[in-house]
Order: C-alpha cells, then structure tokens, then sequence
C-alpha cells in the first residue's frame, strides 16, 4: 500500500477507508511519558507487545529505555525475535508438544527469551525439549492474582515449581510474573489502589517466601496501564508490563487516571472512515461496522473536533451510522470521520497496516507485523 504521496499535506484525508490512524505525535509522547515514569519510579519497563503486534513500535520503545518486551503468544514472539528485539518474555503458558518444539527454536534464536509457566507437568515437558534441544529455557511462575486466569494460587505451589526449576540443569528460574487482568479497568481509582494493594501484598507474601527458601526471584513482572502507576509507587515489581498505554482506547479513557489527575497518555489510534449515504433522515452512514472496530469495548467515540456532538453506532458489518448531537452539525456523503478505538488490542489485528500520521499528512504506512499470526 505505497503511496506515492507520503507526506504531502492533506494526505491523511486522501486514504482508502476505513483506515487504521497512528498519530505518531501521540505515540511518541506516549512512549516517551511512560518511559520516564518508570524510570523515575525506579521500575524496569517491559511493555506488552500484543497491542501493537509491531516490529516498529517495539522498537521505539526499546530504544526509550524498556528493558525488553512481552508477548502474548509464540506467534508474537517469533515476529519479534526475528526482528531481533531483546528481551522477549512469552506472558502465558504453552502445554502443547507443537508449541513447545517452536519455544526450543526461539531459545535458539533469541536464548534471552522468558517463558511463565504454572504447572509441574509443563515444566517437565519443558526440561525434557530443552535437554533434547541443547537449550537452556528461562522460566518465570506465574502467579494468578484473582481473574482466573493463569498462574498459580499459592505460595506452596510457586515453591514447588521453582524448586523444580531451581534442581533443573536444563531450567534457569527468573523470576515471578504477577498480572491482574481485572484489576487495569476498574473505573475508580480508589477502588483501583485498594485491589492492587491486595495484589501487592499475596505476591511480596511469596517473594519473602522463595526468599526464605534461597530461592529469591530476580524478576517480578507484571502491571498493565490501569495499575502501572500504583504498580511502580508501591508494589512488588522489579518491571511493569504496561501495553495499550501506546495507544490508549476508549475503554481506558474511561476509567479514572488519579484522583484529580488526567491520564498522561493521548489516543493515538482512530479508525477513520467515511460517509457513503446521506440519506436525509436525521442520521448518516459511513463504511466502518462490526467488521471495524472490536466489539468488546464501548461505543467508539467520534474524535474529529466539527462533529465531537455526533454519536456513532454500528449499522452492520461494514456500516455505521453517525447521528447529529444537539444543534450540532452532520458530515456530509464523502467527508469524514475519525473514531477513538475502543479496545485498541483486537482492533489492530482487523487492520494490515497503521497509516502513520502528523496532523493532516500522512507520512508512513507501518505493517501489523504480528497480524493474521495468533
Ligand atoms: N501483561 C499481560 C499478561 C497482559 O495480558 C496484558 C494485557 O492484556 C498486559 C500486560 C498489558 O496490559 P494493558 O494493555 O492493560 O496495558
Ligand atoms: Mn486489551
């Protein structure tokens, strides 16, 4: 999707829609804010990669100071490592023997890759790949924080696992990975500093432990945006794990920052798209639906400023419908529209390619590197 008129004023209202908008202005500032609180804070930053699922991005960050990055799958992770990003850390388990050969190819290519793992049945499958394969597998116990998730529920089992990690010559224990999923979008921040103070307190419960046992973890990862500030003020975390702060998205602008306090992130990710039907009846349609946006987050908020009133809705797969706020203007058939991304994540994969912008130009076309790959 080269375009011959990259950088030209006005080109990021000349694009094929619907089209996935970086605002490179605001990504940069993004990375740049968070990696200066976390180097303030004292906390290594290893951000998560699944929400950009791109080489370029996790560069960035890298060259801002982040310690490494974190993927979700092998997928993710094979992209990375074959982009030679350092420090790749695999955040869920694998338990498959197809999944486990490709671990012992990525610990090849790239031996500083991490793993988590929760179950002694894995870490033997994944002693034995690793003997077979001359390899040595870094592993992190995952510990589950209340989501029901991942990870494991109790001091005595994160004991177990990295005693067997420990007396594994084919195994090298990292540390202990900590991530509360239910706990980045509570909306509150009261209620926000109060779960992950609970969270806190269980996994310094099973530092001290390991520590008591000669087995002091030298990593504790974990923390998303939601948490990343309380996280690096007062947890237990030697690095934050933070991923949509690149982006931010309508969901998390939902949620309060601090008290009295706005988010220091902007959103730099917008779904443009445009109007195809003025049909007169008090609402527009546009090009972008279901097959747009990810559905499991709010309504997707219509950023461009002349129709910040106007509300959208999905109208079908491959339709929205914009309606006019109060006294508040339409756009006309052909003009368009630019909506925050709800939920930044899923929203990417829909996409082949970030059309990069600085205000009206467009001035780079990025691939999702990681899309189309789980
Ligand atoms: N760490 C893990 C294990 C995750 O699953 C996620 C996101 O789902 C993150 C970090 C990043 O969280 P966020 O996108 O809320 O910053
Ligand atoms: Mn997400």
């Amino acid at each position: 999707m080269a375009s011959p008129r990259l950088g030209e004023p006005g080109t990021r209202y000349a694009l094929n829609t619907p089209a996935l908008i970086l605002d490179l202005d605001a990504l940069e500032r993004n990375v740049a804010r968070m990696a200066e609180a976390m180097r303030q804070a004292g906390r290594g930053l290893r951000p998560h990669a699944k929400s950009h699922k791109s080489v370029r991005i996790a560069r960035a960050q890298i060259e801002a100071g982040a310690v490494g990055i974190c993927c979700a799958t092998l997928d993710e992770a094979e992209i990375m490592a074959s982009a030679a990003i350092p420090g790749i850390l695999v955040t869920s388990p694998i338990a498959t023997a197809p999944k486990i050969a490709r671990l012992v190819e990525l610990a090849r290519q790239a031996p500083d890759t991490m793993i988590v793992v929760d179950d002694p049945r894995t870490v033997e499958a994944l002693s034995a790949a690793a003997r077979r394969g001359g390899v040595t597998l870094r592993l992190l116990v995952d510990i589950e924080l209340g989501f029901g998730r991942t990870g494991v529920v109790s001091a005595e089992a994160a004991e177990h696992l990295a005693r067997a990690i420990h007396a594994d010559p084919f195994l090298q224990f990292c540390g202990l990975q900590a991530y509360g999923g239910h706990l980045q979008h509570a909306a509150d921040h009261e209620e926000r500093v109060a779960l992950c103070r609970r969270a806190h307190a269980f996994i310094s419960a099973i530092v001290r432990h390991l520590g008591a046992l000669g087995l002091p973890p030298a990593m504790v990862t974990g923390g998303g945006t939601g948490s990343h500030a309380i996280d690096a003020a007062e947890g237990p975390f030697t690095e934050i794990q933070a991923g949509s702060y690149v982006f931010m998205d309508a969901e998390y602008r939902a949620v309060s920052y601090a008290k009295d306090t706005a988010w220091p992130f902007e959103n730099a990710l917008f779904v443009q798209t445009a109007v195809i039907s003025a049909h007169g009846a008090g609402t527009v349609t546009t090009d972008a639906g279901t097959k747009s946006f990810a559905l499991n987050g709010p309504k997707p908020p219509i950023a461009t400023p002349r129709f910040a009133g106007a509300a959208y809705d999905y109208a079908g797969d491959e339709h929205g419908r914009v309606r006019a706020g109060p006294g508040g203007a339409l756009p006309g058939l052909g003009e368009l529209i630019e909506c925050v991304v709800p939920h930044c994540d899923p929203t990417v994969v829909l996409y082949d390619h970030f059309c990069c912008v600085r205000q009206d130009r467009l001035v780079d076309i990025w691939p999702v590197d990681a899309r189309g790959r789980r």
